[in-house]
């Protein structure tokens, strides 16, 4: 397992990049061993078919009938159950004092919808501190995705950096004023 989410991660300015999209580079739980075919996670019900994953609903109409041959966590869970996240999502300043329900709220109902697009996107915790929400995904690119959506609902400032590697994502939203 790399321990990439180091404290010299956080360093203010280290690995700073600016990038409009997120490469994730080579996910390692993408790259162990792939499942039997047709293969249904235990924790979240997603689908192994055909070299990707999908979510149980997604599954084209005709495979929803073949039996699963494998029982096994999917790399998202995997990653959960490993509190591996390789997306981190700090949310901070004035603003969320006075609006953390409602950032809360935006943040559990978007996560059904547009959140989970991917089955390999999860929130792995969200935890709200005095101040400041961090929340952990099991990639960066979901971590991007929650902060734009809170910066085009309430504006705020976000700013984006990897890990040298780019394996793992820090995104940091800001809103000074309440
Ligand atoms: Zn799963």
């Amino acid at each position: 397992m790399p321990k990439k989410a180091g404290k010299g991660l956080m360093e203010k300015g280290a690995h700073m990049v600016r990038r409009k999209a997120i490469d994730p580079g080579g996910d390692p739980y993408l790259n162990k061993a792939a499942p039997q075919d047709m293969a249904l996670c235990k924790r979240c019900g997603s689908i192994y078919h055909e070299k990707r994953w999908y979510k149980r609903d997604d599954l084209p109409e005709k495979l929803s009938q073949t039996p699963n041959t494998d029982i096994v966590f999917c790399p998202a869970c995997q990653k959960f159950r490993d509190n591996y996240p390789e997306g981190y999502l700090t949310i901070e300043g004035k603003f969320v004092e006075a609006h953390g329900d409602e950032i809360m709220n935006l943040i559990a109902n978007k996560e059904d919808r547009q959140l989970h697009i991917n089955p390999l996107e999860q929130i792995i915790e969200i935890r709200r501190h005095d101040g400041h929400i961090e929340v952990k995904t099991t990639t960066g690119k979901l971590a991007q995705r929650i902060g734009r959506i809170l910066q085009k609902t309430f504006s705020g400032e976000i700013v984006y950096k990897w890990s040298v590697d780019t394996k793992i994502a820090r995104v940091v939203w800001w809103r000074d004023d309440e």
